[in-house]
């Protein structure tokens, strides 16, 4: 009888657990997602998140008006290595 009480409560633990982990979905989400706008390091200009090319850069989030300035942010980042 015991392994079932214990059996329950790694149940119960493991809901908790999932329940209070913090969700951090990939940027695929666009329902519910506020529009604000954030700025293009590349060509200085401001789009709507939700408009815009986002790409990781060492954990950090950026945003780019399109494919071509990412692209052109990760050319500049990546310098003569790789
Ligand atoms: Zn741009």
């Amino acid at each position: 009888m015991r392994v079932v009480l214990i059996l329950l409560w790694g149940l119960l633990l493991a809901m908790v657990f999932l329940a209070l982990l913090p969700r951090r979905r990939p940027e695929n989400r666009r329902r519910g997602v506020p529009d604000e706008l954030v700025k293009d390091p590349v060509c200085q200009a401001y789009i709507l998140r939700s408009r815009a090319v986002v790409r990781e850069d060492n954990g950090v989030l950026r945003h780019f008006c399109g494919p071509e300035c990412a692209r052109q942010f990760a050319h500049s980042r990546s310098g003569s290595r790789g």
